[in-house]
């Protein structure tokens, strides 16, 4: 490190005439070129490149961190250009290093997550946009008069009107021509307006001063501060640490929100410009491609030169390029979500603490149901943790009962005992809503033959094929294969034959219909609030009081905040309790107490009614009783027992091929070539419990690990060593959540 700041200071910034690039090809590494006369080049600028007769797109990085063979001044072919993005930050270099290091992943694979929109990575641009003049159309059609009507103080892209409007863009470009709509040429990196960091500043109580304080400070210092805050549901979290987000604000640093799920975020935007006067810059999956490309320019330019300020994101947007990154929050950091189960399987909760020690700064995680290894790094002293102990507004906590279904059954073929129908009865009868928590898409997870007891599978996974009445289709929930039910059964041919067994969300949908055909009904899962703006509206709808009875998945356990929702159902809770998930007790403890939160948030009490076979379990018992610190005492001594996280560490390695004889011999080849080592024992190999999935045959091997085993470098000399065949892939899973 002297050294090499000595010699810049020697010798001035040295000017290189030759630059190694990372690529996004893992297969081909990195590629040295020769940095043609007249462009200067530094690392972490993105270049454009020749590669046979294409041009690439590469980051220029160290040498001397990136192997490669040294290819002869006179065969390097020359950069063609570098591209009109500032230089991604050493920072974010050594940050994705740290992530392709720990999670043993390509550093190409994990680099692209950086240049996640192909469209910023081109210079300024304008498009054009259109809106109405207020001129009327000289002859009005139905499909006209729509378009008028929908597109009021609307201005888009004519295809994006004509989505909004569900008129054709030939309907569109006839009133262009007739001068009702006219063009407005548009820059496409027009700033996001201001924040303003006093605009709505609200008065918070002693416990919430006192946390926000410490954030307040932490953000002021500009060091890594990392911060857990523990505090119920409706204690105010949001609230609080939006104090740090202010003072991030006054310094011109950005912030980044991170949030487990899109459906969330309309809530946060709503909340956040209530608070700050704008909505934040966000970034996730299904922006459009001019969002994604303003988003990530404002990003890279900071607040200085009216670049963004604060993003919320999913977890894909801790890895965008800011340029003056000043603080970071993961809210609802306990969630299963931030963990990425394909491509380079990281943790956007762990690597956002990585990020912010690299950077130097604040990372606040906020959770009313932390996750063990949190709580376990707050009791080691290395997260500060702040503790916001009872509800705002004087709101209690709601009471939480478990109604044991092994004594009140509900009537045949239905679901909901007698005390939850009472619960929804006496809601109904006040004008208060009520939710029902399954964790449980579609109507029922297993269809079959009544005749002859044949099971809808699906052709690609080991796994049931899922009845979704909403749509009417048979889905897997792994790869995403439907088919329309059929009119016969597949094996015996009889008609009409198919029974649904067990309930999803949309069946306990239809009991309440039954039961209470007046009642109005929210079916809440990723099928029916899949996009921000069904989701907004969702939100919007139970807050004018025109939805009864939700019936919802995990998506409507954590985040909202409806104050007339005062019944909490959960209608399974053994559910989560099945399968030998090592974290099944911790999620199933985190996904009760969550849902239970959303009861009683306003003036009136709220309750909660826990259906189980079990109520004797101890995680049910634990829940009944409130009693979280009896509940975390028994996990950890738990998972001290089974050397599991935080005490010990979990690997997966999993070998998959379209082939399963192929893909079993592979396996046997790695069982046989296991490290033997006293600090890392290895189990199996085995077919996975998914054995098969996307049409892959699987087969795993899991290694659990002390604390203080090289993991990763164990792993990567033992596959390192091996060979296999083209049709055989390999992927590791560094701290894996899902052991299927
Ligand atoms: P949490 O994130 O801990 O579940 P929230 O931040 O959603 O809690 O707060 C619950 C409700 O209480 C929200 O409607 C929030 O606006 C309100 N609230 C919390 N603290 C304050 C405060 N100091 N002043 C005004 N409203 C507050
Ligand atoms: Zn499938």
């Amino acid at each position: 490190m002297v050294a090499c700041w000595s010699e810049r200071f020697i010798y001035g910034p040295s000017f290189m005439n030759r630059a190694r690039l990372l690529i996004f090809n893992a297969a081909l590494g990195p590629l040295d070129y020769r940095v043609p006369e007249g462009m200067v080049v530094v690392p972490g600028q993105v270049v454009a490149a020749p590669l046979g007769p294409r041009q690439i797109v590469g980051i220029v990085w160290e040498a001397d961190r990136l192997p490669g063979e040294p290819v002869p001044d006179a065969k390097l072919r020359p950069l063609l250009a570098v591209l009109p993005v500032p230089p991604l930050r050493a920072e974010l270099r050594r940050l994705l290093e740290w992530t392709a290091d720990y999670y043993c992943a390509p550093l190409a694979a994990v680099a692209r997550m950086v240049l996640a929109s192909g469209g910023a990575l081109h210079g300024p641009s304008t498009t054009t946009e259109y809106r109405l003049t207020g001129a009327l159309p000289g002859r009005s059609t139905p499909q006209r008069e729509q378009a008028l009507a929908a597109l009021e103080g609307e201005q888009a892209t004519i295809r994006e009107l004509s989505a909004q409007a569900r008129v054709s863009e030939g309907v569109l470009r006839g009133l262009v021509n007739e001068g009702v709509l006219e063009p407005v040429i548009v820059d496409c990196d027009r700033p996001y307006r201001s924040a303003d960091p006093g605009f709505a500043q609200p008065t918070l109580t002693p416990d919430q001063q006192e946390a926000a304080d410490r954030l307040v400070e932490a953000v002021r210092a500009e060091r890594f501060a990392p911060f857990l805050i523990d505090g119920v549901t409706g204690s105010g979290k949001t609230e609080t640490y939006f104090e740090a987000i202010a003072e991030a604000l006054r310094k011109r640093r950005q912030t980044l929100v991170l949030l487990p799920e899109i459906a969330l975020t309309e809530a946060f935007l709503k909340r956040f410009e209530e608070r700050f006067g704008v909505p934040p810059v966000v970034w996730h999956s299904s922006l459009k491609s001019t969002e994604r490309r303003r988003a990530w320019r404002a990003i890279a330019k900071g607040p200085q030169e009216g670049g963004a300020q604060v993003v919320v994101g999913a977890r894909s947007a801790l890895f965008l390029p800011y340029a003056a990154l000043g603080l970071i929050v993961v809210d609802e950091a306990h969630e299963v979500s931030f963990k990425q189960d394909e491509g380079v399987r990281y943790n956007a909760r762990d690597v956002a603490v990585m990020r912010a020690r690299f950077e130097g700064l604040p990372v606040v995680l906020a959770s009313a149901t932390p996750a063990l290894e949190s709580l376990q790094m707050a009791e080691a002293g290395v997260y500060e943790k702040l503790v916001l102990p009872s509800r705002f507004g004087g709101a209690q906590l709601p009471s939480i009962d478990t109604v044991d279904l092994t004594q009140e059954k509900p009537g045949s073929g239905r679901w909901l005992s007698p005390p939850l129908v009472t619960g929804i009865e006496q809601r109904l009868a006040r004008g208060e809503q009520s939710l029902l928590f399954l964790n449980r898409r579609g109507y029922a997870p297993l269809t079959l033959c009544r005749n002859c007891g044949y099971r809808f599978q699906c052709p690609n996974c080991s796994a049931w094929l899922v009845e979704h009445r909403l749509s009417s289709r048979l889905a897997c929930h792994h790869c995403g294969h439907e088919t329309a039910p059929p009119a016969t059964c597949p094996d015996c041919g009889e008609p009409d034959c198919l029974v649904a067994c067990g309930p999803g969300v949309e069946r306990i949908a239809d009991e309440v219909a039954e039961l209470f055909p007046d009642a109005r009904l929210a079916v809440a899962t990723s099928d029916t609030l899949g996009s921000p703006e069904r989701a907004a509206q969702f939100i919007a709808e139970v807050e004018a009081g025109a939805i009864d009875v939700i019936v919802g998945t995990q998506l409507v356990t954590k985040g909202f905040h409806f104050p007339e929702l005062t019944l909490v159902g959960v209608v399974d809770a053994d559910l989560g309790l099945e399968g030998g998930d090592l974290r099944a007790a911790e999620r199933t403890y985190q996904q009760v107490a969550q849902v239970a939160g959303r009861a009683g948030r306003g003036a009136k009490p709220g309750e909660v009614l826990i259906q189980t076979r079990h109520p004797n379990a101890p995680v049910i018992v634990a829940l009944a009783a409130g009693d979280r610190d009896a509940f975390y005492a028994a996990e950890t001594e738990a998972r001290r027992h089974a050397q599991a996280p935080p005490f010990g560490r979990w690997a997966a390695i999993i070998v998959s091929s379209e082939d399963d004889a192929e893909a079993r011999e592979a396996a046997r080849q790695l069982g046989a070539t296991r490290p033997d080592l006293p600090d890392v024992e290895v189990l199996g190999p085995a077919p996975a419990p998914m054995a098969l999935l996307r049409g892959r045959h699987r087969h795993r091997l899991l290694l659990n690990a002390r604390r203080s085993a090289e993991l990763q470098q164990v792993i990567r000399e033992w596959l390192g060593a091996l060979r296999f065949p083209q049709g055989v892939r390999v992927s590791v899973d560094i701290d894996p959540y899902s052991f299927v």
